[in-house]
């Protein structure tokens, strides 16, 4: 576990004052109270290096999520200041989140580079076959691969995670050198406002001034899970991305007035985008595969948006048997885009075995409620193919940057290779090399 000793602390004039080490759940946490940073709270990695002034010189990267933006809304209107860095860098307008196309995967598949069977983490929610349970992969020990944040700290260099949703900051734990804890969590969404995550980051960058550092940005995702047909909520998305735009530009703008930007390259991109289902478009899988008198109390379903996991529980020498009347049921429903058995389709999906037996898709327009059809109550959704489309972008002040548009498909997974070229690491060797290339 983590503690800062606080030692280095002195010598910086805002946090001079108004220390006060807080003991929060899993964490050992410092906080900070600096002038323009109240209730900003860091937490840091044993023996962490007091904070140095950085020369300007040294090169710097920041990885910038706007969750669940869509490519087409930083070209429609609301996101100007977006669009003139995108438009400013290398656009991947066939950029691609990868299977499941949620949140928690698709940032591991940023930092490590990896798919889920080498990462351990395929969805936002799994069976826990152990625990026997279903359940959020929220914890530090659910990543079993190597992330780039901890390639840069090897490599001597300081790294950061401003991440506004609270399983985020679960399973990244401990890894980068400083760490925000995110704060004030909205209830229900448990995220914290964009305003206050990039206050954090500018803080960050301010106060410790670290090599690297991944954000995510979570109100357009928090917005975008409400009903738009309504038109006050279709306001409270256009807000988001007006709002969100302005933050993104207020960090740069901070990097630029700093005389940090020559040096440095941002990625910009969303972990997936965003679909609406109709109300009434809703798939649930539970009654019809208890109905099956074979299947009946021997699956379990880890129901994530626009993809349903099916997970058999019955006797191993029964399941393919079972696996192929899971699919053929599911299938049949109304709604369904496909279901795949997971084994079979193993060098395609490459999910692991987190991911079950029967990996089920909905439609565009549609979303599953498992275990019942008043479970997930929320249009917006994603997780199915027709939320894989994402905007990524690269932009920064470096020299060595590429500048255009490319028609090849970026990935989340791109990320770390990425990171990893910008800053002349060594690429991982042995069973879990990257799956993911530069985009540089
Ligand atoms: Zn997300």
């Amino acid at each position: 576990m983590c503690e800062d000793n606080g030692s280095g602390f002195a010598a910086i004039p805002d946090l001079a004052t108004g220390e006060e080490a807080v003991t929060a759940d899993r964490r050992t946490l410092l906080k900070v109270a600096g002038a323009g940073g109240a209730g900003l709270v860091f937490s840091s990695a044993l023996g962490a290096a007091p904070a140095t002034a950085a020369p300007f010189n040294r090169k710097r990267c920041y990885v910038l999520v706007i969750d669940g933006c869509r490519p087409d809304e930083i070209g429609g209107g609301l996101m100007p200041n977006t669009k003139r860095l995108r438009d400013s860098g290398m656009n991947f307008p066939r950029a691609r989140s990868l299977p499941i196309m949620e949140t928690i995967p698709n940032h591991v598949m940023m930092m490590t580079g990896m798919r889920p069977d080498k990462t351990g983490v395929p969805a936002n929610s799994i069976y826990d076959r152990n625990a026997k349970v279903v359940r959020d992969m929220d914890r530090p020990s659910d990543l079993r691969a190597d992330t780039i944040i901890s390639q840069i700290n090897r490599s001597g260099r300081t790294t950061a995670t401003v991440l506004s949703k609270d399983y985020l900051y679960g399973i990244f734990g401990t890894r980068a050198t400083r760490r925000w804890e995110p704060a004030p969590l909205i209830p229900i969404t448990n995220h914290a406002p964009d305003v206050f995550t990039i206050e954090a980051a500018k803080k960050m960058v301010t106060t410790h001034d670290p090599e690297f550092m991944f954000v995510n940005l979570g109100d357009v995702d928090r917005v975008g899970h409400a009903d738009l047909t309504g038109t006050t909520l279709q306001l409270a998305r256009r807000a988001a991305l007006v709002n969100t735009d302005v933050q993104l530009k207020s960090f740069i703008d901070l990097l630029k007035q700093t005389s940090r930007w020559q040096n440095t390259m941002v990625i910009v991109l969303a972990d997936h985008s965003m679909d609406w289902s109709l109300p009434h478009n809703v798939i649930s899988l539970t009654d019809k595969l208890e109905a099956d008198p074979e299947l009946s109390q021997k699956v379990q379903i880890a129901q994530n948006g626009g993809a349903d996991l099916l997970y058999w529980t019955g006797p191993a020498e029964l399941r393919q048997t079972a696996v192929d009347r899971m699919i053929r049921i599911a299938r049949a429903q109304p709604g369904v885009l496909s279901a795949h058995d997971r084994l079979k389709e193993r060098p395609t999906l490459r999910l692991g075995g987190h991911a079950g037996d029967v990996v089920v898709y909905c439609k565009s327009g549609w979303r599953f409620s498992d275990p019942s059809v008043v479970s997930n109550p929320i249009p917006g959704n994603h997780g199915h193919p027709a939320t894989a489309s994402i905007p990524f972008f690269i932009a920064g002040g470096w020299q060595g940057l590429p500048r255009g548009s490319s028609s090849s498909i970026a990935h989340t997974q791109d990320v770390a290779p990425t990171v990893s070229k910008f800053f002349g690491l060594q690429a991982p060797t042995g069973s879990k090399t990257w799956d993911g290339r530069h985009r540089i």
